[in-house]
């Protein structure tokens, strides 16, 4: 049976790993951290429950692909709930927008708030409906390899929308400032600015307002538990504190890896290297090349210090002694100035003054995740990749990130503060190999985009392949678990024939 080593346990890695199960490899997926899920691991502590990375679960029609593609479906693993509003936006003190589960009450909202607006939005949605189809049953599962695989009777009636930018065509619709933000915001997950993100990707639109923002009971990890009783259903094997030192390689193949245990003491690690027919590196794209000798690599330091890269993160994993009366399960506060935050994350990368950010509550809906009577949170602040983060930040942040609580929804947070720990740049780096710190991977800005995205096919040895959101089709949970399926998609076809 051939054998196919995987590095990287998260999504894309998983993903890869369940499509080449099933297609009978001798799959083993290598891991450097104790757990599996990458981004996605949890934390716990005390009776919370904290997912540490993605906590939006949008695209519900992805993952529901992705189970059918093993005869199985998300209801088999977890249940879902559909979030009532998806979400809340606040704007400032008492001002803030929810975003209903009920598509036909936002266009009521947005008409109550700027007449004419809901119009639009029903038009706006149609349109991103029809990009929504192109997007994911013609384009999302392309390898990347040219400009071909976009060119299409679809898109070319649509081409107008890759030359104007999300953000001109809604400002030059709307009028109201709230609005505005309001339909900017999805695109803020390609990790672009939408000043700089195509008309055609308003598809984010349609999976925000349409498809709805959803939650797993007990989770975000419900869907990495998920993927791992598929995969090991195929005889999937998974080696966690497994660090990938090197890919080996003879003349224009990789025949194998050196991985070394991270639990044994540093002076007790040994190598170990292990064959393998076939190799898929889901670790971040940048840092999977240094596992090659420089002449292997697809890209010089040069490339990616020249790739425009989506933000990193500061988060706080909070625990709260009491309830927050009011607070919705995924609550945005954006009563700052966007673009100033933007040109510190994109143009001129350093810490913002005001930045905006996020609060995840998800025990507003989900009682499993902290202890009865009080309330987890998670807050995510977009920084720069590459910023150095230090305690004194970290602090400062926090205390502002309490106050603004405080003063837009009026709940007094600041003396329930159960713990709070922190996570951000330096820690990608380290937990993950991120280059830069990355969170979230490249931006999906238009030269960055399809087949001008980092390749999946290395160009030296072809058994080699790189899956994972550094690649096609881009950032986010559900690209993830496509790069996985296109890779394997490649690695059979390669296999098979020799
Ligand atoms: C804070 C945060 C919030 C997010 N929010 C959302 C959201 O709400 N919704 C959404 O859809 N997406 C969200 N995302 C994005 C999403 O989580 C990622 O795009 C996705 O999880 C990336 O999966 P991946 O497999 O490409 O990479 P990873 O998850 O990084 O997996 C790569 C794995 O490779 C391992 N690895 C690295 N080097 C080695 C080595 N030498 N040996 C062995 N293993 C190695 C790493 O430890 C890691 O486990 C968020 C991301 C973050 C960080």
């Amino acid at each position: 049976m051939k054998r196919v080593a995987i590095i990287g346990g998260g999504f894309s890695g998983l993903s890869a790993a369940c499509y080449l199960g099933r297609a009978g490899y001798d799959v083993t997926v290598y891991e450097k951290n104790s757990v599996l899920g990458g981004r996605a691991r949890v934390l716990e502590r005390d009776g919370f429950k904290f997912d540490m990375g993605p906590t939006f679960y949008w695209m519900p029609d992805i993952f529901e692909k992705f189970f059918n593609d093993f005869d199985k479906k998300s209801s088999d693993y977890y249940e879902l709930i559909r979030l009532d509003p998806g979400y809340e936006i606040y704007f400032g003190p008492n001002n803030s927008v929810r975003v209903s589960a009920d598509v036909k009450k936002t266009v009521e909202t947005f008409e109550n708030i700027e007449p004419g607006s809901g119009a639009f939005l029903e038009n706006f949605l149609k349109s991103a409906e029809f990009n929504y189809r192109v997007a994911i049953d013609k384009v999302v599962e392309k390898p990347g390899k040219s400009i071909f695989e976009l060119i299409m009777p679809q898109t070319i009636a649509r081409v107008s929308q890759f030359k104007e930018s999300i953000s001109q065509h809604i400002r030059k619709n709307i009028k109201d400032d709230r609005l505005r933000q309001i339909l900017e915001f999805p695109v803020l997950f390609l990790g672009a600015k939408p000043s700089r993100t195509p008309l055609f990707y308003c598809f984010m639109n349609y999976a925000d307002m349409v498809l709805g923002t959803w939650h797993i009971k007990g989770g975000m990890y419900g869907l990495v538990e998920a993927m791992v009783k598929i995969s090991e259903g195929y005889g999937v094997k998974f080696i966690t504190d497994a660090h990938v030192n090197s890919i080996i390689t003879e003349g224009s193949k990789a025949v194998g890896i050196s991985w070394s245990n991270t639990s044994d003491s540093k002076e007790e690690r040994n190598s170990v290297s292990e064959m393998a027919d076939f190799i898929i590196s889901s670790a971040d794209y940048h840092f999977a090349e240094t596992l090659l000798e420089p002449k292997f690599r697809n890209y010089s330091e040069k490339y990616w210090s020249k790739r425009v890269f989506a933000p990193s993160a500061m988060l706080y994993y909070v625990g709260f002694d009491k309830k927050l009366e009011g607070i919705s399960h995924h609550t945005l506060f954006f009563d700052a100035d966007f673009i100033e935050h933007s040109e510190t994350i994109y143009d001129t990368p350093r810490w913002p003054n005001k930045p905006l950010f996020y609060g995840s509550f998800p025990s507003v809906t989900d009682p499993t995740l902290a202890p009865k009577g009080k309330e987890c949170a998670v807050f995510l602040i977009p920084v720069a990749a590459g910023l150095k983060d230090t305690p004194e930040l970290r602090e400062n942040y926090f205390l502002q990130i309490l106050e603004r609580i405080e003063q837009t929804t009026g709940i007094k947070v600041s003396d329930s503060v159960l713990f709070k720990e922190s996570y951000s740049v330096s820690n990608f780096m380290e937990d993950y190999h991120a280059y830069k710190g990355n969170a979230y991977g490249l931006s999906n800005i238009l030269t960055q985009t399809a087949f001008l995205k980092p390749k999946m096919q290395n160009r030296h040895l072809s058994n080699l392949l790189y899956a994972g959101q550094l690649t096609v089709p881009g950032p986010g949970v559900p690209p993830a678990i496509i790069s996985g399926k296109i890779a394997a998609g490649i690695a059979r076809k390669k296999l098979k024939h020799g």
